[in-house]
């Protein structure tokens, strides 16, 4: 067994077991059953399933708000919105079920040419531990609606959720063992899970180094992977912004990194602006993370939480340090304010360039970097000098240049005036090392699918 800590207090939450690689035939036997029977069903009993979880995680948003806050050191307020998003993926994939098909398709031959769009099979989805439930839906659903049984491996750290959603999924009339969480370490029980060749598809999302991995270990068997990884994205702020929209610019920009303690993927870690406003930015910048409230996740107050653990805040100290020693200026934060629990004051550093650690690596924490920019050519090639590519956003009035910029950035998902990335309508995911395939919207039925093509003669 092992226990689950809470971050803002460092007290147990709860134990769960810890399962191995001895563990991984029963549980993909009894996938492999299910799968059998749920990749017939009718697409309205699918329909019908998913609508009913989705209910049921509304009816218990506050269960599940409360075990997410306390597993991961969310605020509250930020755990009841990851909740309500993961519903929202269970009504979107149950409306969604039946709007992806083959085709027919005209053919030289004398007959018919369709295709059918097939379950890919059996399923694994490992998620990471900083929006536990809301990615593991991310992946549960599609596959579910796609009519694959799907096996979940989540984080160690933060196990409750996926744990409940299982639970949940049953009572919604799930077939046992259509939907299953284990638990236990990634390199032993996920990588027993990854590399069994029962095992169609792994759905992944972490950091890009056990991506790489599982990758490498997919290949054997050419299971099919999808890869959400890590990300170091920008956001690019022109001089053309009224003042009203430099503050506006700003308050979107804090939490587009200090969100969920700067713990995302698509957090803006690295902020371009131009030469002729950095000055005035930066002042505003700095003055409003210093207002940013942080405090204990059961307070319905507080905006900012702790890191997952003491090993995160200690990572995000040493990138601090490095950052200090590169030459970049500390404005603000990075100490330990007096509560207990991994809590680290969110912290700005001006002065920053792409050439240094912390600005090339994901840090993972709450740290921005700000590196000023002349023109537009150099603005594009300082977001695309990093090894990710996954969300960014661009600050602009002139609408021309925005598109054009938007054009020359290399990343995933980007957003104009606003940091909003997420949108469980559109695909989510990233280019270079920030992964492979898409998350969320209809793409994400086609890669829980298989094409087959089929000739029928005419006579
Ligand atoms: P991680 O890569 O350490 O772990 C992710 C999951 O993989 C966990 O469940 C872990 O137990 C499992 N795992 C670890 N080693 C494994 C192995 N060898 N084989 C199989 N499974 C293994 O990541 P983390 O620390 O939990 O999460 C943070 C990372 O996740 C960051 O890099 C972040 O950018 C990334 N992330 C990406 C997205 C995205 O959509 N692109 C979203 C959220 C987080």
């Amino acid at each position: 067994m092992r226990d689950v800590l809470d971050p803002s207090t460092g007290a147990v939450v709860d134990r769960v077991p810890e399962l191995g690689p001895d563990d991984v035939d029963a549980v993909l036997t009894r996938t492999l059953d299910a799968h059998a029977d749920w990749s017939r069903s009718n697409v309205r009993v699918r329909r019908d399933v998913l609508r009913e979880v989705a209910r049921l995680i509304r009816v218990n948003a506050e269960h599940l708000a409360r075990l997410e806050s306390a597993q991961a050191g969310k605020p509250i307020s930020a755990a009841r919105g990851e909740v309500g998003a993961a519903a929202e993926v269970f009504e979107f994939y149950a409306g969604a079920v039946d709007k992806i098909h083959g085709s027919t398709i005209p053919g030289n031959a004398d007959g018919t040419l369709l295709t059918f769009r097939e379950p890919i099979g059996p399923s694994v989805a490992i998620v990471p531990w900083n929006f536990p439930l809301l990615i593991l839906c991310w992946k549960v659903a599609p596959a579910l609606a796609m009519g694959n049984a799907v096996v979940a491996k989540p984080a160690s750290q933060t196990p409750l959720t996926a744990i409940a959603l299982a639970e949940l999924a049953e009572g919604a009339g799930l077939p046992p063992g259509t939907f299953q969480v284990v638990t236990g370490p990634g390199g032993s029980l996920g990588e027993a899970l990854v590399t069994d060749p029962r095992v169609r598809k792994v759905s992944f999302t972490g950091s890009t180094e056990v991506g790489s991995r599982i990758m490498a270990l997919a290949a054997r068997d050419i299971t099919r992977v999808g890869l959400e990884l890590g990300g170091k994205s920008a956001s690019l702020v022109f001089d053309d912004l009224s003042d009203d929209q430099l503050d506006a610019c700003v308050a979107s920009s804090l939490w587009s990194v200090f969100d969920n303690t700067g713990q995302d993927c698509c957090a803006r870690s690295r902020m371009f602006v131009h030469e002729s406003v950095v000055d005035d930015f930066t002042e505003r910048f700095v003055a409003a993370t210093e207002a940013i409230r942080i405090g204990p996740t059961g307070d319905g107050d507080t905006e900012l939480g702790p890191l997952i653990s003491e090993d995160q805040r200690a990572i995000a100290e040493e990138y601090l340090a490095s950052a200090q020693a590169d030459g970049a200026r500390l404005r603000t934060g990075g100490v330990r304010p007096d509560l207990p629990g991994s809590y680290l004051t969110p912290a700005v550093l001006d002065r920053a360039d792409v050439g240094m650690r912390f600005m090339r690596e994901e840090i993972f924490g709450p740290v921005v970097g700000i590196q000023s920019f002349r023109t537009e050519d150099e603005a594009i090639a300082l977001a695309n000098a990093s090894i990710h590519g996954l969300s960014g956003t661009i600050w602009c009035r002139d609408i021309g240049r925005a598109l054009r910029v938007a054009r020359g950035v290399e990343t995933g998902m980007l957003s104009i005036n606003t940091s909003s990335s997420v949108h469980i309508e559109a695909p989510f995911g990233g280019v270079k090392q920030s992964g492979i395939g898409r998350d969320q919207g209809l793409v994400a039925l086609e890669h829980f699918s298989e094409l087959k093509t089929v000739f029928i003669a005419a006579d």
